[in-house]
């Protein structure tokens, strides 16, 4: 689905922070990328989206057949790629239904499908909405305006139920949740895995990895991806931390 090769990204006053990042994503996968604070997980996440101010300076990124780079970020979006956000963005006078309206006729007038008829669209509202606990008062409201952090987290994810993507990009969305709104959010993912779609998880944390199963961790650090295993990779992160890594490499 996605095959990133040799990707390099600098940001717009020249530093290069995207240093020949290889990766592989298959349909079904769940792939969690960890790694110390800048290492440059985000700006893996905003040059895959397409977001202003980074340079690809090299590298390809295929997505199921597409030259991804190439895209605007929305038309990336309707290609069904998701980001849900680190920091959510707030978007005064713009509510979260009718945004989400628009961004789901788009996708599928991009597609050449029907819009989505009122009811059907209500429908799928509450079903989202109910997976990740969030109530119809915040589905109104405009985006994200006065959510609570842990809101914010969840809006996410209900935006992501609403969007269906093909490819979801998950960045640091535990951070910030309590327990409780981790495990929402956690299994609201979950019932959105299919064995067409795939996950990228930004994370900080092994514990959402006890939460959402991932078939395969990296390990992102200083632009390139260093290590991959399997979910016990994470694991020995918590316990190590990440300098062995590099004490491993160069022996
Ligand atoms: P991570 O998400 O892994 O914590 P980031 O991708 O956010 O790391 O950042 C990687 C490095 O790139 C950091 O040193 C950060 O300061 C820098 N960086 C990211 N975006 C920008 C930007 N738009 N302008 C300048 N520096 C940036
Ligand atoms: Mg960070
Ligand atoms: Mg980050």
């Amino acid at each position: 689905m996605l095959t990133i090769k040799n990707l390099q990204a600098s940001v717009e006053d020249g530093a290069e922070i995207l240093k020949g990042l290889n990766l592989e994503v298959k349909a079904g996968e769940v792939h969690a990328i960890m790694g110390p604070n800048g290492s440059g997980k985000s700006t893996l996440a905003s040059v895959l989206t397409g977001r202003n101010g980074y340079e690809v300076t090299g590298g390809s990124v295929d997505f199921d057949g597409v030259d991804l780079l190439d895209l605007d970020p929305e038309d990336r979006a309707k290609e069904g790629l998701f980001l849900a956000f680190q920091y959510p963005v707030e978007i005064p006078g713009v509510s979260n239904v009718n945004f989400l309206r628009t961004a789901m006729n788009e996708i599928r007038e991009y597609r050449k499908e029907d819009r989505l008829s009122a009811k059907d669209f209500l429908a799928k509202v509450k079903v989202a909405g109910n997976l990740v606990e969030l109530s119809d008062k915040l589905s109104g409201r405009s985006v994200n305006v006065d959510f609570s952090g842990g809101e914010k987290k969840r809006n996410e994810i209900f935006q992501m139920a609403m969007l269906e993507p093909k490819l979801a990009i998950l960045d640091e969305t535990d951070s910030g949740l309590d327990i409780d709104a981790l495990r929402i959010v956690s299994e609201g993912v979950n019932k959105l895995r299919t064995k067409d779609n795939a996950i990228i998880l930004i994370t900080h944390y092994q514990r959402l990895l006890e939460y959402i199963k991932p078939d395969f961790v990296h390990v992102l650090s200083d632009g390139k991806i260093i290590k991959t295993g399997g979910a016990e990779l994470a694991l020995e992160l918590e316990e190590k931390g990440y300098d062995w890594i590099n004490e491993e490499i160069a022996q």
